[in-house]
């Protein structure tokens, strides 16, 4: 990691190692994982999964992991035990740790409007570069030529322009493809509803990639540090940017590092104590 970043970070890392608890919430894809064509391969960087494991296990860190995905698609690229909590679809769904699926029922406008933009796919035999989630249609254009890229996108925005707008969709682009999805969705609501649910001296770092995070780091501002994770830096409202795979890692070592190293020196003053004490008996 750069040093400045690090000099900067450890402040941050300090109070968490001293903290009963602390929180880290990960974007999923592009963030914990390279952007792969099939997104069943998504895999995490080699590392990753193993460090946050260690995290969860030896750090009183709960990570929760706030993805555009279906909930369900991303705790078995994870793998950690005990599961942490998954918001998906940017936040229309989330799934707790117990395996419980809270989703917000959605209105007939909505419905209706999802079923249009599905058959407006359909129409334009576009059906197979989409992925349909609850509340939320995404046309993905990753491993696309330019070209091939830049006219499905004017496409979609043709076709599914109208029908956000007069339903009140949110059409938005994200890294490698645009979505059609319930107004609701938004990840900056999904952090705020977390920090409200959580104790103010509780420190939290957010981590993403994509323009879908920004709203996140606005959510974050006050609270704990935003983390923009990219081989390239771009203007956002993130405070840190970490270059993935080795700074992320680099991060989450950091993370690792310093609280185990804070809890053995509490250990081993308290062992100091207890012999003080017999010294004294
Ligand atoms: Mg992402």
């Amino acid at each position: 990691m750069r040093p400045e970043v690090q000099a900067e970070l450890s402040p941050f890392l300090q109070t968490v190692a001293a903290s009963t608890e602390a929180v880290l919430l990960l974007d999923y894809d592009g963030t914990l994982a390279p952007f792969r064509t099939q997104r069943d391969q998504a895999f995490p960087y080699p590392g990753v999964a193993l460090v946050l494991q260690e995290i969860v296990r030896d750090c009183r860190t709960r990570v929760v992991v706030v993805s555009g995905r279906d909930a369900s698609d991303v705790l078995p690229f994870l793998n950690i035990h005990p599961r942490p909590e998954v918001w998906g679809i940017h936040g229309l769904q989330r799934m707790k740790t117990d395996g419980s699926m809270e989703m917000p029922s959605l209105d007939d406008r909505t419905l209706d409007a999802l079923s249009d933009a599905d058959r407006w796919l359909g129409h334009q035999q576009l059906r197979h570069s989409a992925e349909f989630k609850a509340g939320s249609i995404a046309v993905h254009w990753r491993g696309m030529s330019e070209k091939d890229a830049k006219d499905l996108r004017a496409r979609v925005m043709l076709g599914w322009g109208p029908i956000a707008e007069q339903s009140g969709l949110d059409l938005l682009e994200f890294d490698g493809g645009v979505e059609v999805r319930a107004s609701e969705a938004d990840k900056g609501e999904a952090v705020r509803t977390f920090l409200s649910e959580i104790s103010p001296a509780v420190p939290v770092a957010y981590l993403g990639d994509d323009t879908t995070d920004e709203a996140a780091f606005l959510a974050m501002e006050g609270r704990g540090i935003s983390v923009l994770v990219r081989p390239t830096w771009r203007e956002t409202a993130a405070r840190f940017w970490l270059k993935p795979p080795d700074e992320l890692l680099d991060f989450l070592g950091l993370w690792l590092k310093t609280c185990v190293e804070h809890s053995a020196s509490r250990r081993n003053s308290a062992k100091t104590v207890h012999t003080m004490d017999k010294g004294v008996r």
